[in-house]
């Protein structure tokens, strides 16, 4: 038996209990002391509850260790209580900070998508956008898509006839990511349903993630 690829799971909340290799998800604040793998970012939900000057001060160092492996979640809700203005600005200077790393973005985004494409144009920004918990529109999907952002998919994946089965059967293997996020779903379990929508088996899915993975995360 050769050794098995482990799963990839780069969005979670979770810091115990992870099967393979997972990307924990937290605030600038928690970056220095997190162990294993992490992405650190203001979400656009959270920023009422931070000083931004301290928490972007905060981000600026965290960014530059070597277990912070992407920048967020960060991006832009429409839901949020926060003002769009100000949601802008703060996920421009997270871009920023991700541009002068090197590191991917993991880009939280709600009904704000023309937002964000025009955003990636404008201010440049040529790190990877990884977009996650897709379950939106094909349509949009392939504008994201056409722009050279990455999908990552979780358990909407899990229901049956939702747009993120039908975005990731169209969406090519090296484009895209799993996870978890903040479900109580295994990684497994997505990894299984996304290998029997892509019509590949569970090995081959996850090699195909882990090149992902090494590319984009610039993991060895
Ligand atoms: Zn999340």
């Amino acid at each position: 038996m050769n050794e098995q690829v482990p799963y990839i799971n780069i969005h979670t909340h979770q810091f115990h209990d992870n099967e393979g290799i997972a990307i924990v998800s937290t605030g600038p604040e928690n970056a220095g002391s997190a162990k294993g793998f992490i992405s650190a970012g203001i979400h656009p939900r959270h920023i009422a509850s931070y000083n931004i000057a301290e928490a972007m001060e905060q981000l600026r160092s965290a960014a530059a260790l070597k277990h912070v492996l992407a920048i967020g979640e960060c991006g832009l809700d429409k839901l949020s209580e926060t003002p769009m203005e100000v949601q802008e600005e703060i996920f421009i200077e997270q871009t920023g900070i991700a541009g002068l790393v090197n590191k991917p973005l993991i880009i939280h985004c709600v009904k704000a998508f023309e937002v964000l494409l025009r955003i990636k144009k404008t201010e440049h920004v040529t790190v990877p956008f990884i977009i996650h918990g897709y379950n939106n529109k094909e349509q949009i999907a392939s504008q994201l898509q056409q722009k050279g952002m990455y999908l990552s998919f979780g358990k909407a994946l899990l229901a049956e006839g939702s747009n993120a089965q039908r975005v990731l059967k169209n969406t090519a293997p090296g484009m895209f990511f799993l996870e978890t996020d903040d479900a109580a779903v295994s990684i497994k379990s997505i990894f299984e349903k996304a290998a029997e929508l892509k019509s590949m088996s569970l090995d081959e899915l996850r090699g195909q993630m882990m090149l992902n993975f090494k590319k984009v995360f610039k993991y060895e």
